[in-house]
């Protein structure tokens, strides 16, 4: 298995899962939000530029919006209104800590956040600023996977951190199989043909064809961010 690459510019893509109270009630759990702006700062501490997408399925997913009579364009567009609410909320966190965060978002709203504006964008993260991407890539039928991808790739990030709630990709599902087994690494080829759900096919190809490595890992353990950025071993490396 090949050395993890030594990186700095990292976009890390976090689903709103990660923000759910662990009663499993609604809504965004404030104590989530400050062990997350912790890790955060120790993240920037150690040098990171750092860039986040958030999902927002934890308040509304577009699909959801279909169950109950709304149709899918507006229902995304809900979907993508739930991630510019997680935003606003981490950046505050964020903020609490005095760490300079900027949100902008993929659907104009200047009263609430800056537009996404990919040199302002650079800009931000040179200048040390933790910049928050939300509402998704602004279209109906993406999800925030695709838009950690294209954000990724316009960036021009080192890696793509994956957060979940397992510890990275295994060769069968580890919630329904004791006996699962967690790869290190896996070339993107290897993770196609052994068709293992890395991300939604769109978010996977972007990085692909762009050659952005992604490491999946365990956003609920201490501590685990950080070693993905200090390139230890932990979660699943999905590289060239
Ligand atoms: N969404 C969208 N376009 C995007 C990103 C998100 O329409 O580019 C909508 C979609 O309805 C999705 C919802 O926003 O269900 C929340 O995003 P996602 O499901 O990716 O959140 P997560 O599962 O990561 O919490």
């Amino acid at each position: 298995t090949p050395a993890r690459p030594r990186v700095k510019r990292v976009l890390l893509k976090l689903s709103g899962e990660a923000f759910q109270p662990r009663n499993g009630g609604q809504g965004i759990d404030p104590d989530v939000l400050a062990s997350l702006a912790a890790q955060l700062q120790e993240l920037r501490d150690r040098g990171a530029e750092i860039a986040i997408v958030v999902g927002g399925g934890n308040i509304f997913r577009g699909l959801k919006g279909v169950d109950s009579g709304v149709d899918r364009t507006a229902g995304d567009h809900m979907g993508m209104l739930a991630t510019v609410i997680n935003s606003l909320a981490l950046q505050a966190a964020l903020e609490k800590r005095d760490i300079p965060t900027r949100t902008m978002t993929a659907i104009s709203m200047p009263a609430v956040a800056e537009p996404f504006i990919r040199r302002r964008a650079m800009r931000h993260l040179e200048k040390g600023r933790v910049v928050i991407f939300g509402a998704g890539t602004g279209n109906p039928y993406f999800t925030t996977d695709s838009a950690a991808a294209l954000r990724a790739t316009e960036i021009r990030a080192d890696l793509l951190m994956k957060g979940t709630k397992v510890d990275g990709i295994y060769d069968k599902d580890p919630m329904e199989n004791s006996d699962a087994v967690r790869y290190e690494s896996v070339t993107y080829d290897e993770a196609l043909k052994k068709q293992l759900r890395v991300m939604d096919a769109a978010a996977f190809s972007l990085c692909m064809d762009n050659e952005i490595p992604i490491v999946v890992f365990n956003f609920f353990k201490k501590n685990e961010m950080v070693r993905v950025f200090e390139s230890e071993p932990v979660g699943t490396l999905v590289h060239q």
